[in-house]
């Protein structure tokens, strides 16, 4: 397969056919992201794309799941994604699998006529990045969009009958925030009630725009066992009923994964046990994003 630069996709696409249909993060702004920091953002021609998936057809005689990169597919016009859609559907009718990011303002671009027809073709689940619900903590991020976008853009896809994973972040207040952060991602995620709920634990990479803020005294990191106290106030705030929560991810320094809210208590007082000491925490060397 052609690919420009590194490509990045959910965990849980590992073992899908990933074709870029845009290149980089067309927000690329977040304080906290390196991701596409070295790529400019631009849509690729979608002629282009599809030469890619010719070439998968050609190479892969059975695909069960396709995930569209990089950052923020669901960017792309109409009209392109139309083709796209439709050439997976035609030569790929084994794929029971279509998924993207898709940034909140580009869902909410999207008229919810649009959505619809996007979900009949085929796009099975969109993948956005609340981070916070705090709207200080997303602001301070520089995140461009505010958890009133979050959760009309969530609204918007569980209409189109689209299923909607959501990522946030531990730790993303950093000390003076974390009680708000805490508090507010819990709540926003449970008006957005997504299917899908990806809790990851802030790790700074170098020149990112936080690390500089740290160094300036102006951001502090949460240690271990400051972020399993705000993971447990974050959990305390959701009402997130038949949610699939994980918080498995390599950056995360205790695995927590169950179905809201049915698990809830249970994972509760797996992070009580380990704020308590009795579960082995994580090492940092063995943290990754
Ligand atoms: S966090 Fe997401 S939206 Fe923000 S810069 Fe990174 S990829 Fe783009």
């Amino acid at each position: 397969m052609r690919y420009e630069g590194i490509v990045y996709r959910p965990p849980s696409e590992a073992y899908s056919l990933i074709v870029q249909v845009t290149i980089g993060c067309s927000q690329n702004t977040c304080a906290f992201c390196s991701m596409y920091k070295d790529k400019k953002f631009r849509v690729r021609d979608v002629k282009d794309v599809i030469e890619d998936f010719a070439i998968a057809r050609a190479t892969y005689s059975s695909v069960s799941k396709i995930f569209l990169a990089d950052g923020d597919a669901l960017i792309c016009n109409m009209d392109d994604l139309k083709i796209i859609l439709e050439y997976i559907q035609e030569h790929f009718p084994e794929c029971k699998q279509v998924t993207c990011y898709g940034s909140p303002k580009s869902i909410l671009k999207k008229t919810q006529e649009e959505l619809n027809i996007l979900k009949m073709l085929g796009l099975s689940m969109v993948y956005t990045g609340l981070e916070s619900g705090n709207a200080k903590v997303l602001k301070d991020m520089e995140k461009t969009a505010s958890p009133e976008d979050m959760i009309q853009g969530a609204d918007k896809i569980h209409k189109a009958g689209i299923r909607l994973s959501v990522t946030a972040i531990s730790g993303l207040g950093g000390r003076d925030m974390w009680q708000e952060h805490a508090i507010d991602t819990g709540k926003v995620l449970s008006k957005m009630k997504p299917e899908y709920i990806g809790l990851l634990t802030l790790m700074v990479e170098p020149e990112v725009l936080l690390e500089q803020r740290i160094k300036e005294g102006r951001f502090q990191v949460l240690n271990p066992y400051d972020i399993l106290v705000e993971t447990k106030l974050m959990l305390l705030h959701m009402d997130c009923q038949g949610s699939i929560f994980r918080s498995n991810h390599a950056s995360n320094y205790v695995n927590l994964s169950g179905t809201l809210n049915r698990d809830k208590n249970k994972m509760i007082e797996e992070l009580d046990q380990a704020i308590q000491g009795n579960i082995h925490l994580k090492s940092e060397w063995m943290r990754a994003l």
